[in-house]
């Protein structure tokens, strides 16, 4: 008989190998899994990677964050789809990182700069796309994202002075299309298990 750890460690395994699909270099290994996702008959809710342990933020560690993870992992009607849209945008990890040198992900002339000072607009919207694409195709109904991330920010980003009211290219896109975002501090309550902002260590590919 399987035992719930088990259990947990086969569930984890399966959502890594989600990830490496949907990030994979093949983009149609990733519509694939993401048409897979559609056709399980479950409700799909994208979740930020990073919340999930995957280590892609821009430093190269995650942000593991299970009070706000734990009630989708634990209900059987969900499916998760796990996005970083800043690796989907080619971006890389560890990466320098970025910020709204003007506006937020809802302004058509927003523009987005990294530490060096260097214009990252067009690898943000790119991933945004790409993401979002992703979602599309997996029939995502609603988001669980990472607060204040240029990317994922959905009611907050980091703007020239640090954090500031806006959304992140990738929050706003799915806002457009109807969906309901909640972020890790906003998430409904769950029991109380410690966060864990620690990293798993680089992202291997
Ligand atoms: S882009 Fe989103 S998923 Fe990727 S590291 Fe930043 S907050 Fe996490």
């Amino acid at each position: 008989m399987t035992t719930p750890s088990a259990a947990d460690a086969a569930a984890e395994h399966r959502l890594r190998v989600r990830f490496g699909r949907l990030h994979s270099n093949v983009p149609a290994d990733g519509d694939a899994c993401a048409a897979e996702l559609a056709a399980s008959g479950r409700r799909v809710v994208v979740v930020s990677a990073c919340l999930l342990g995957e280590p892609v933020r821009w430093d190269g560690a995650a942000r593991n964050h299970p009070r706000a993870t734990l009630p989708l992992l634990a209900d059987p009607s969900v499916e998760l789809l796990p996005l970083c849209p800043e690796l989907l945008g080619g971006m890389g990890c560890p990466r320098p990182a970025v910020h709204f040198a003007h506006g937020d992900g809802d302004a058509p002339d927003a523009r987005v700069v990294d530490t060096a000072g260097r214009d990252r607009t067009a690898e943000l919207r790119a991933g945004a796309v790409r993401a979002d694409a992703l979602a599309t195709l997996a029939g995502a109904s609603a988001a669980l994202l990472k607060e204040r991330s240029p990317s994922c920010g959905a009611t907050a980003v980091h703007g020239p002075a640090g954090p500031t009211a806006g959304s992140g290219m990738f929050a706003a896109t799915l806002r457009r299309r109807g969906l309901a975002l909640a972020t890790e501090e906003c998430a409904p309550s769950a029991p109380p298990v410690p966060d864990d902002a620690s990293t798993r260590g680089p992202h291997a590919p």
